[in-house]
Parts: structure tokens; C-alpha cells; sequence
């Protein structure tokens, strides 16, 4: 009974942690000449750190993790890892200590890897070779700890798919599209699942941001087996995982300087590419109102500035 009103408490410690996330409509003139209204789901908001999707992934993950009373969270991550930074921050906050496997050799460092110590986590480095059995590498550490939880690489698993459904609770109209971009496609699924169980028109669309990106359906039908496809975009990896070229860069920077809104290469700036790109190719019919995710992961530009070869916009 002492433990029932201990996870209790535990719980009311998760409540504090509100979402705010506004829905702002974008103003840009190639998109308004062709009358298709964007509006922007503000999950950069939520948290520095624990940011966007990130914070809707670990939510149920942590509550689990209560529940069982783990102390200790567990994932994996690459060096400049969304994930394992929210985690870091996450886990702390929430009381938790915090581990990651990170894929590198031993001793690399950066900005975000920096900030994941500076918020107390333990990084463990592991080659590419060993990174890839997630399951032996914690049960080699961790398989005989039982105060230690599991958390799959980029939060993936139902547990996130559900806190990612929440979205669709909190939108104030109803979209004909709703577009985000895809790692794992936990994200994705989450939001088909929810348009889906609360029988909206609306049609889901996922950015992969990484090449062939067609897995990413295999990942939702594994989460929710049942559910319409989402629309998968094949075509805007710009050749992989965190690889971009002087056209993304190019627009990522005229829609910081149009906008006002920060985003970055590897998530949101191929997702606001394509939409930018579908709608020049007239893949909407005008007057549709188009919701586009805005994931967060901002870090992420520490690793990339110096990619972008600045185009004067005063000219
Ligand atoms: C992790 C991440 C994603 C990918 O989300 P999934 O649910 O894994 O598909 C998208 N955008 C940003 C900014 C991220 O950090």
C-alpha cells in the first residue's frame, strides 16, 4: 500500500510539465500566390531541451519507468542525438539517472554530447559494429541491474506513438494534411493512429528523412497494424541521414530570415522543403489548410552552421 501512494506521488511529479505548443499560421508569398494556408504546430516550444516530438516520446516511457519503480534510464543514440539530449535533461528533471550507448569511438565530443554530461548523463561509446545489437549491449551492462529501463534508440515504440497521439487532442481546427518528418516513424504513427481513431478527413503525411525511406510504413504497421497508410514523400533525403546540399541550406536560411522561425537541416527543413516544393507543384487544391509539425531538434545546428554558404537577402 506504502508503494501504491508512493507511484501516486511520482505521477503528480509528471504533472507540472505542461505542453505549450501553439498553432501559428506562416505568411509566405509563393504560398499564399497559390492560396494554400500553412500553419506551423509549434513543438520547438515545448522544451529547450527536451524538445518537440522528444518530450511526447519519453512522456509515457518515463511514467512506465515510475511505474515499475526504475530509476535508471537507459538508450542509445548517434553523437548528435535529439534524443539522448532530451533524455539527458528529461531524466533529471524527472529524477532519473541516465545512460546512453552512443555510437563513436571513445571520447568524441560536442556541443550536444556536452550538454547530455552537463545534465549528468553517463555515455558509454561503442563502434559501429556493437552499436547495432541494442539488446546484447544492455543486457551485457544492465541485464542483471533491476533498477534500469529500457528506451529504444529516437524513443521509438508504442509507449511514444502514444504520447505523439496527444497532438491531435490539442489542435484547434481540422486540417485537410498534416505533415511531419520521419526518423523512426514513431511520430508519424502516433498521428495516423489518433486521426484514425477519432475519424478526422484529415490525410497524414511523413517526410523520411533518411534514404529509402519506405521502412518507415513497415515501422507504422508494426506499431498499428490496422490503421490507412500514412503518405510517404520519398524524394526529399537530399542523399541520407544529416546530408543536405546548397538548395536545402539556401532555403532553410530565406525561411529563418522570412519567418522568424528557427529550424535546421536534417528534420524540419527537408519537411518545410517539401511541403514548400508540393505546393509550387500544385500537389494541393487551393484553399487547403496544411499542418506542418515542427519537431524541434534545433541543437542540431551546432553540427552543421558551417555548411551554409550565406546568400545576401538585402540585394
Ligand atoms: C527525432 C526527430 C524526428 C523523428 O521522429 P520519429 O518519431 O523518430 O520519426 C523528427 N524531427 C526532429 C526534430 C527530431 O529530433
Amino acid at each position: 500500500m506504502k508503494q501504491f501512494s508512493l507511484n501516486l506521488f511520482s505521477f503528480n511529479v509528471m504533472l507540472p510539465f505542461k505542453i505549450h505548443s501553439p498553432e501559428t499560421e506562416l505568411c509566405l508569398p509563393a504560398w499564399e500566390k497559390k492560396h494554400i494556408k500553412v500553419t506551423l504546430k509549434r513543438d520547438d516550444l515545448i522544451h529547450p531541451f527536451i524538445s518537440g516530438n522528444k518530450w511526447r516520446k519519453l512522456k509515457y516511457n518515463l511514467e512506465e519507468a515510475l511505474q515499475l519503480q526504475k530509476n535508471h534510464l537507459v538508450t542509445f543514440g548517434g553523437a548528435w542525438s535529439n534524443h539522448l539530449l532530451a533524455t539527458a535533461c528529461a531524466g533529471t528533471t524527472f529524477k532519473f539517472k541516465t545512460t546512453a550507448f552512443v555510437r563513436g569511438e571513445e571520447g568524441v565530443n560536442n556541443p550536444v554530447l556536452a550538454m547530455c554530461r552537463l545534465f549528468g548523463m553517463q555515455l558509454i561509446y561503442v563502434d559501429r559494429e556493437s552499436y547495432r545489437d541494442k539488446e546484447n549491449l544492455y543486457n551485457s551492462y544492465f541485464g542483471q541491474d533491476p533498477t534500469t529501463f529500457y528506451i529504444h534508440e529516437g524513443g521509438y515504440g508504442m509507449l511514444g506513438a502514444k504520447g505523439c497521439s496527444e497532438l491531435v487532442d490539442e489542435l484547434q481546427h481540422e486540417y485537410q494534411h498534416i505533415f511531419t518528418a520521419c526518423g523512426t516513424g514513431t511520430t508519424l504513427a502516433g498521428i495516423a493512429n489518433a486521426i484514425e481513431k477519432r475519424d478526422l478527413f484529415t490525410r497524414v503525411h511523413g517526410i523520411p528523412v533518411l534514404k529509402n525511406g519506405g521502412f518507415i510504413q513497415e515501422e507504422v504497421d508494426q506499431l498499428y497494424p490496422d490503421i490507412t497508410p500514412p503518405i510517404l514523400h520519398l524524394d526529399y533525403h537530399f542523399g541520407g541521414y544529416a546530408k543536405s546540399n546548397t538548395d536545402l541550406l539556401a532555403f532553410v536560411q530565406h525561411f529563418i530570415a522570412a519567418t522568424g522561425i528557427m529550424i535546421e537541416p536534417t528534420y524540419t527543413g527537408k519537411l518545410l522543403y517539401a511541403v514548400d516544393d508540393l505546393i509550387k507543384r500544385d500537389y494541393f487544391t487551393p484553399a487547403d489548410q496544411v499542418l506542418v509539425i515542427h519537431t524541434g531538434g534545433l541543437t542540431g545546428l551546432l553540427g552543421m552552421y558551417e555548411r551554409f554558404n550565406f546568400i545576401d537577402l538585402h540585394q
